[in-house]
């Protein structure tokens, strides 16, 4: 069944300026921006009602007009290692999914900002998937919403300290490449860093890319967050075929943008993400390659073990060969744990995300359910 429409206009994911000006076209003062603001992000409010410093006058107007909806939860999965999934269906029936990955220290949580995804990396699931449409400001501040709902993470749920908040960190790493919806992920990532509502810190918060070089620069500047490159190959050669975005951005142009990243130290390093593939990307002569790639730059890497899906011709690398290929590594001085898979049982892990189900697609297709 179709959502029902919503004749309320969604106020979360407007920045604080649009806020301010939906409420002055109604003939309210800037301070009343303020107030909904702190009880939408810090509080985690929706219901008009409860947010008891606004004025009772001034409530039934609000909610005539206006909602803090969060995207629906089609679905919610929970791992054998307590990683958790969450299906959201948005007010068109698209859907996208949430990852919340639990660490000894709290946890991640890991945000789409895409249906599905325009690029489409050989060994990605997402990749698969056609891209829908970009996800809006509310939509993907709509998944950390969601997230903290579901932990009761607002101080006037179960009042968790903000030291032992199980939502920690948020890496951008869900479906889609999110330096191909900058606007929205720049808008909805600076809702959740605002120091009077959520206020993670950008130190928190890493963004993935595949290597969409002339959008880093201004991550870097813009957003401020920690940068995570989709690295997977030491020569060009095999990053075209892994890695197609490559064949426009090509690894000099990419590892450029590295060096420039603004933010980007030694103390500050970017991450290299390195999908481990067996046969294909993981032998010594590749690991000395890639020692001799990055010279000078600083960086880290994060070899994640390849996460299988239906239909793919990747196997993941031989655990012996992985940990080899992290010790020639860290030989040349570079840090380079392998990764635990975390939620692999319910296709939760790197790469394994994809939203349209066979239903959705037989819809597309006219063909029956
Ligand atoms: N689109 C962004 C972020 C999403 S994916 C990007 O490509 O960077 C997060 C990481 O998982 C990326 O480094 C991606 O290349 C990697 N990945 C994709 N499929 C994978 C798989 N099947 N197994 C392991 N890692 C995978
Ligand atoms: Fe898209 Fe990232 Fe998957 Fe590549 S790895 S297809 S960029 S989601």
């Amino acid at each position: 069944m179709d959502a029902e429409i919503n004749p309320r206009k969604n106020l979360i994911g407007l920045d604080r300026d649009e806020l301010a000006s939906e409420l002055a076209a109604i003939g309210e003062k800037p301070f009343r921006a303020k107030q909904l603001w702190h009880w939408m992000y810090y509080h985690g409010v929706t219901d008009f009602d409860a947010m008891t410093t606004i004025a009772k006058a001034a409530r039934p107007l609000l909610k005539e007009l206006f909602c803090t909806e969060r995207p629906d939860i089609s679905r919610l999965e929970t791992s054998e290692d307590g990683t958790r999934k969450w299906l959201l269906k948005f007010d068109d029936a698209n859907e996208a999914e949430t990852v919340y990955i639990p660490e000894t220290d709290r946890g991640a949580l890991c945000i789409s900002s895409q249906v599905g995804c325009t690029l489409n990396c050989s060994f990605c699931h997402t990749g698969t998937q056609k891209l829908v449409r970009n996800l809006t400001a509310s939509e993907i501040v709509g998944q950390m919403m969601v997230a903290r709902d579901s932990y009761g993470e607002w101080p006037l749920g179960k009042d968790v300290p903000k030291s032992e908040r199980m939502i920690s960190n948020i890496v951008m790493m869900g479906m889609g490449e999110p330096l191909y919806n900058f606007d929205n992920v720049k808008k909805a990532l600076k809702i959740i860093m605002d120091p009077e509502g959520i206020s993670l810190s950008k130190r928190r918060i890493t963004l993935s890319t595949s290597g969409v070089v002339p959008m880093m620069q201004r991550c870097g500047e813009e957003i401020g967050v920690n940068l995570a490159v989709s690295l997977h190959a030491c020569n060009d050669e095999l990053r075209d075929q892994l890695v197609p975005i490559n064949r426009k951005y090509p690894l000099k142009e990419l590892l450029e943008a590295c060096r420039q990243y603004p933010g980007a130290n030694n103390a500050n390093r970017i991450t290299f993400e390195y999908a481990m593939l067996k046969g294909v990307n993981d032998s010594d002569a590749d690991a000395r390659e890639l020692i001799r790639l990055v010279r000078g730059l600083p960086v880290k890497f994060n070899l994640i073990p390849f996460n299988p899906w239906p239909g793919t011709r990747f196997e993941n690398s031989d655990p012996k060969q992985a940990k080899r290929f992290s010790g020639i590594l860290n030989k040349g001085g570079l840090s380079a744990p392998i990764r635990v898979p975390r939620g692999r049982d319910i296709m939760a892990a790197c790469g394994q995300l994809k939203s349209d189900s066979e239903r959705q697609r037989r819809q597309k297709t006219g063909l029956s359910a």
